[in-house]
């Protein structure tokens, strides 16, 4: 790979290898790592994530399981299965894959999982603690940011981030934790009048829009550290990010690409999380 790339993939595999071992010695001493994903309705990118998640999971030695419901399914048995689930004392993480249909109000399914096995970090009283500098759960995408930018050996403090998208799972967690580093933050979205202004004042520019490649060469200032979260299927079936990487891999300092980079270390942060959870558990 050419030098100014950011390899997720490499660094997931990295840090897996270290979580395989922390799983070893905690299952020798009685705590095996466990992680329920419940899945709802048959969305095809869906069942992919969840996929991986799984088998990433097994890679490592965490106990995994995927509890599936069809897309009609009441959120009251959903709810149900969560209550059950907080009550277990084996299981250490609870994830729903998001989105959900529309019958369900994803806020409600969200702060029914106890925020003790909120692995996602999204529950309210996560998300205050990171917020306030104190988190139990960071949120796996930004979490995995934040360990590619440390891989890289990028000095955030006094720098210009800029992060377009404030979704609350990226754009929001994101900017808490560039923050948090001592970077000067900007969330840029869709009513952001001028895109360009900001992204070209960017040391660290991270993408989290959704939209193929509308990240273009001329919106970057030459030698930032450019994070490409989004995650878009083309046409021709192929993946491809928010970010344009030719044009902008040729004035980037650093860069993601998609697929390789930001994925498969939200991934391994899902696994980071549960692990930290088991470790907890392990100290009651
Ligand atoms: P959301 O759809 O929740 O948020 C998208 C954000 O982009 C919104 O804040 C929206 O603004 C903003 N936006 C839309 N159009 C524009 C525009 N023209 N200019 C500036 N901002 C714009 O998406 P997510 O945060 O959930 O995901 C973003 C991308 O990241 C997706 O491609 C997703 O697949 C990917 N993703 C990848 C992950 C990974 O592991 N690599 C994990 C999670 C997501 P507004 O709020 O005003 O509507």
């Amino acid at each position: 790979m050419a030098s100014n790339i950011l390899d997720g993939k490499a660094l997931g595999l990295e840090l897996q290898d270290a979580l395989q071992l922390q799983v070893k010695k905690l299952t020798a001493a009685g705590t095996i790592p466990a992680l329920t994903v419940i899945l709802v309705g048959d969305d095809p990118a869906s069942q992919v994530y969840v996929r991986n998640k799984v088998q990433t999971c097994e890679r490592t030695g965490i106990r995994s399981e995927m509890i599936r419901y069809p897309s009609d399914v009441s959120p009251a048995i959903v709810l149900a299965k969560i209550a059950e689930l907080n009550a277990d004392p084996t299981i250490d993480g609870i994830l729903v894959q998001l989105p959900l249909p529309k019958q369900f109000d994803e806020k409600i399914v969200l702060e029914a999982i106890s925020p003790i096995k909120d692995v996602d970090g999204f529950h309210a009283e996560n998300v205050g603690a990171l917020n306030q500098g104190s988190p139990r759960f960071i949120p796996c995408t930004p979490y995995g940011v934040m360990k590619l930018l440390e891989k890289g050996k990028v000095d955030l403090k006094g720098k210009e981030a800029v992060i377009v998208g404030r979704s609350n799972i990226v754009g929001k967690p994101m900017a808490a934790l560039l923050l948090a580093k001592g970077a000067t933050v900007t969330i840029c979205h869709s009513h952001t009048a001028d895109l360009g202004f900001h992204t070209r004042r960017a040391d660290i520019l991270v993408a989290a829009v959704g939209r193929p490649n509308m990240l273009t060469g001329d919106m970057v200032k030459p030698g930032a550290v450019v994070i490409d979260v989004g995650i878009n299927r083309l046409e021709n079936g192929r993946l491809c990010g928010d970010v344009d990487f030719a044009s902008v891999q040729e004035k980037a300092g650093l860069i993601t690409p998609v697929p390789g980079g930001v994925g498969p270390m939200t991934i391994t942060m899902l696994l980071t999380n549960t692990v930290e959870a088991a470790v907890r558990r392990s100290l009651q």
